[in-house]
């Protein structure tokens, strides 16, 4: 009996990337018609206000193995990555942005690990191009969540990867709501390839993260994985408490010795704007906390779906 062909999907979020989409449509088949592969992709619009959905409409029109999923509204890339998810079928799939910055001819190398027996692997890029601060900023960022966390991420990893069915399987079966996949992906587990790659700068339309978001998406990381960041303001108090009995011991042993009155503005004020400023951050650490298990009893589903279109057709045009 013919074994069937290896199916891959491939899973690209797009939020207003009316520019990019065809180009990357372009490349990719491309790029997959050499490997020896049958495939399906599935655009996620994100809530596309720019024409995005039309032209992804049309291209389920003209290629058979082209599908696409429109959300409600803008759900955020975490969401959109999770909804094609949900909806691939392939043996793997592959996660890739639409803006041509995850090079298409890493499929194959990617390919070839998986047929290797690897459950993952991961494309990380080099940061060439990205700001100096930027890249330092990374650096630090990374190592911090290291320490903090129980999984290890990569720096450079982007959402770039290709997760073969089981590990996809055990990564949907996580029902969290809130999503960092970045380090859901290495808390599954399964064999895990990294690859290298040269960072591409985008070429049009531009992209969808600005500093206040990348800080915002950063905390998630830390916050979404245990509790050590409570921990550590339980240490930080216990610090602080230390110091000021000493210093409460200090200044008394003082008075009774020596009977000197001195004035103390500076140490008094400098303490109550200090120790106001870590409670604050601490009350911070723990409404964070607090707010997370809202969202988590809420269960409200990650997306909603407008329309999809395009059916499943595996092996559309191949030649059997
Ligand atoms: N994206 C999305 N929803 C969003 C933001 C981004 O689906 O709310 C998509 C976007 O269309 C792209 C990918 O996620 O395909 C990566 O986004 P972007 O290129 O803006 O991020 P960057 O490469 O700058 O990190
Ligand atoms: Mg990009």
């Amino acid at each position: 009996m013919e074994e069937r062909r290896l199916r891959i999907s491939l899973v690209v979020p797009c939020y207003n990337e009316r520019e990019t989409v065809p180009c990357f449509h372009r490349e990719v088949t491309r790029e997959l018609a050499l490997a020896d592969v049958d495939y399906e992709i599935v655009f996620v619009d994100d809530g596309s206000s720019d024409g995005t959905r039309e032209i992804l409409r049309g291209l389920t029109q003209a290629d058979k193995r082209v599908r696409f999923i429109s959300l409600s509204r803008n759900f955020g890339q975490e969401a959109a990555i999770l909804a094609g998810l949900k909806s691939a079928d392939g043996d793997a799939v592959i996660i890739m942005d639409a803006d041509l910055q995850h090079p298409p001819k890493l499929i194959h190398t990617m390919l070839k690990h998986f047929r290797a027996g690897c459950d993952q692997v991961v494309a990380r890029r080099t940061r060439t191009g990205e700001g100096r601060l930027y890249t330092l900023a990374a650096r630090v960022y990374y190592k911090l969540v290291n320490r903090l966390l129980d999984v290890h991420l990569l720096d450079g990893a982007s959402e770039f990867r290709l997760i073969g069915r089981t590990a996809l399987d055990a990564l949907l079966s996580l029902e969290e709501y809130s999503r960092f996949s970045r380090g859901l992906f290495t808390w599954i587990g399964f064999d895990q390839v990294v690859i290298d790659y040269e960072n591409v700068v985008r070429t049009s339309g531009a992209s969808k993260w600005n500093l206040r978001k990348r800080f915002d998406y950063g905390l998630d990381g830390i916050m979404s994985f245990n509790n050590k960041p409570l921990r550590l303001a339980i240490y930080i108090g216990f610090f602080f408490t230390a110091i000021a009995a000493l210093y409460m011991f200090w200044t008394v042993g003082e008075a009774i010795l020596t009977g000197v009155d001195s004035p103390g503005y500076t140490t008094l004020l400098t303490a109550i704007v200090g120790l106001g400023g870590i409670q604050m951050v601490m009350l911070g650490i723990i409404g964070e906390y607090l707010g997370r298990v809202y969202y988590e009893t809420k269960r409200r589903p990650h997306f909603l779906i407008r329309e999809h279109d395009g059916e499943r057709s595996w092996n559309a045009d191949s030649t059997t």
